[in-house]
């Protein structure tokens, strides 16, 4: 390892304020392991061995946006469009919950047929199963978050895909990186815990773009990071671009870890989808988080937001939720029975333990 890597790594485990080009370097490197190492002790010394999981339900396709990635954008006429009813999100939750599921989390295309009051009406009847709820549904009013907040939703994930301005401009058309950032602003002042996160191999992407992606994150102290890698979809117009690949997912998720001690941090379903061992590779690069598809297997395969979703093929949680914790226990690390609620990724008096 070059000495300069070496320092940076130390300083970093120290917990000194990071700079854009002391993380660019880490990026860079080539040789990984000392790297991985480090954001490993850390994710153990922040976050500790336990993982938790996440049972997510992917209640609707509909999209009226059309972001250029995405295989949900309203663009795409070949995909069928479901909508779970009220009843089935809430009996499919019941199902996670009997697998041990501790977290719920509902993810949509922005479809306004879910108006906050039916959300609302959602989530209380998840509240009565004892379940932390986090909501994935996209860009809304504030006074639509406030309502859900009321209700009783402690987690809203909203990523900011992109730190680069242009660049998101010119992949969510219509929408602007000022206007996510404001809205994960709002959602923190009304209380949730929040997560960001961005995609990797977007084209056009440096590792400059990267850099700023992780500092964005900081800078917004969230307290989750969804990073995972870009796949493209032949039913968008970004057919065809190379996507990401494992390597630099691997080190954006290590160099997070390291910048963001505390943060939770997921072992993408989308990772595992580009690598066979992609989630056991993460848990060892920082990641404490899995998110277990427990969406009913009709219309998770209508869930396309891109191709060869991993794990579309098991018949419920009460078959997924064991293989994917034996496959947490086989990586020497236990499944948490708690809701796991997060905590700020790194300004609870971290900085200062250094
Ligand atoms: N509509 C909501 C939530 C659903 S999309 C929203 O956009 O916030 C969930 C996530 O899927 C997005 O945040 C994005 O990061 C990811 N995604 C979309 N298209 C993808 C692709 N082609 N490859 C990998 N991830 C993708
Ligand atoms: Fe819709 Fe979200 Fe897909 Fe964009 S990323 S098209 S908002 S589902």
């Amino acid at each position: 390892m070059k000495r300069s890597t070496a320092e940076i790594l130390y300083r970093f485990e120290n917990l000194r304020i990071p700079s854009r080009s002391d993380i660019i370097e880490l990026l860079k490197m080539e040789e990984t392991v000392p790297l991985f190492s480090a954001a490993d002790r850390m994710r153990r010394r922040y976050v500790g061995d336990q993982v938790h999981l996440r049972g997510i339900i992917e209640f609707s396709n509909h999209c009226v946006k059309n972001c250029l990635y995405c295989g949900l954008r309203r663009g795409n006429k070949a995909l069928e469009r479901y909508r779970m009813t009220p009843d089935e999100i809430v009996e499919a939750a019941r199902e996670g919950v009997r697998a041990g599921i501790r977290t719920i989390v509902l993810q949509s295309g922005e479809d306004a047929f879910f108006s906050a009051a039916i959300l609302a009406d959602i989530v209380t009847r998840l509240k009565e199963l004892d379940v932390a709820v986090t909501l994935s549904v996209g860009d809304r009013p504030k006074r639509d978050y406030r309502i859900l907040r009321e209700a009783g939703a402690d987690r809203y994930l909203l990523k900011h895909e992109t730190a680069h301005r242009e660049m998101f401009r010119r992949l969510r058309p219509g929408t602007t990186l000022e206007g996510r950032k404001k809205r994960l602003l709002w959602l923190k002042g009304l209380g949730f815990q929040v997560g960001s996160g961005n995609m990797i191999g977007l084209p056009g992407q440096t590792v400059g773009i990267l850099a700023d992606d992780i500092l964005l994150m900081r800078e917004l102290d969230v307290e989750m990071a969804g990073i995972g890698p870009f796949i493209p979809n032949d039913n968008t117009p970004l057919a065809g671009c190379r996507g990401g690949d494992v390597t630099m997912t691997l080190k954006v998720l290590a160099v997070t870890r390291l910048v963001l001690p505390a943060v939770h941090l997921p072992a993408t379903t989308a990772l595992a989808t580009i690598h066979p061992e992609g989630r056991q590779m993460a848990l060892r690069c920082g990641a404490n988080v899995v998110m277990p598809d427990i969406t009913p297997v009709r219309y998770k395969k209508l869930y396309e937001i891109y191709p060869n979703k991993v794990c579309i093929t098991e018949d419920g949680p009460g078959q997924c939720i064991p293989c994917i914790s034996g496959m947490i226990r086989q990586s020497g690390r236990s499944v948490a029975t708690d809701p796991g609620h997060g905590r700020r990724s790194w300004s609870d008096g971290s900085q200062q333990r250094g």
